[in-house]
């Protein structure tokens, strides 16, 4: 197994730009498990399945051909060959995500999914349950957090860029929802782990957040290489 860099937080809290640059320094490869519960969300949406259809929304995840692809520097999520990029950040799957995350037979096939990336490359993760549930032995855990109106401001771009104006309100509304449903829910809840650096991006420019968690790395790597031995890297 390759070498596991966890980074979990709420939307908005800076993970994805962060975790993506990260991998890029490390030449690591970088996946978003947020795109693969989105990609999920939206084949759910399209075949008019109700997400209290338990059943049929597993066998939905179960027949999904995720994967992902990098497209002139940016990663594009595919879905049965489809590049969905665009449609799975739309507001109506951010408001039915977090019901179908919390469907605990569609987490195990997803997580069983990125369980196999790790098999044969080093990754950086992101998500909610990657240092607490998908990699408890992960060789380093990140949690990021925000207040709440810095986390909508960064997602109104996002929103702009495929032609949805939301306002400020409308955005904390929504993560604010999506938040509880993800903390509360019973399987693997978004939580942080004992052992993850906690990094609050509320006042860090994109540049810190970065240099922060390649500092712990690197850090880490030396302490390493000094003793001969492993080290363990949370602490
Ligand atoms: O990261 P992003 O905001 O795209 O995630 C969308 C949703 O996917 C989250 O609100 C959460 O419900 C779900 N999710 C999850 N576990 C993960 C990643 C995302 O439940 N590891």
């Amino acid at each position: 197994m390759g070498i596991v860099i966890a980074i979990d937080g709420p939307a908005g809290s800076g993970k994805s730009t962060t975790a993506r640059e990260v991998a890029r320094q490390l030449n690591y490869t970088y996946i978003d498990t947020g795109a693969m519960y989105r990609a999920v969300t939206l084949a759910v949406i399209r075949a008019n399945v109700s997400v209290e259809d338990h059943l049929a929304v597993t066998d939905i995840a179960a027949q999904a051909d995720i994967r992902f692809a990098w497209i002139d520097d940016n990663l594009h999520t595919l879905l049965d060959g489809e590049d969905v990029s665009s449609s799975i950040r739309s507001v109506e799957v951010a408001q039915l995500v977090s019901p179908v995350s919390a469907i605990g037979s569609v987490r195990d096939i997803l997580v069983k999914r990125q369980r196999e990336m790790a098999n044969t490359a080093n990754i950086v993760m992101e998500g909610r349950d990657i240092g607490t549930n998908v990699f408890p032995q992960a060789d380093f855990k990140f949690y990021l957090e925000a207040n709440l109106e810095t986390r909508a401001r960064r997602r109104i771009a996002d929103y702009q860029k495929i032609g949805q104006n939301l306002t400020i309100p409308e955005i904390m509304a929504e993560i604010e929802k999506r938040d509880k449903i993800d903390s509360s829910r019973q399987h693997s809840p978004l939580k942080k782990a004992a052992d993850a650096i906690i990094i609050d991006t509320s006042n860090l420019k994109f540049e810190e957040q970065v240099e922060r968690i390649i500092q712990t790395i690197s850090l880490a790597n030396l302490s390493q290489d000094k003793n001969g031995s492993e080290p363990n890297r949370n602490q």
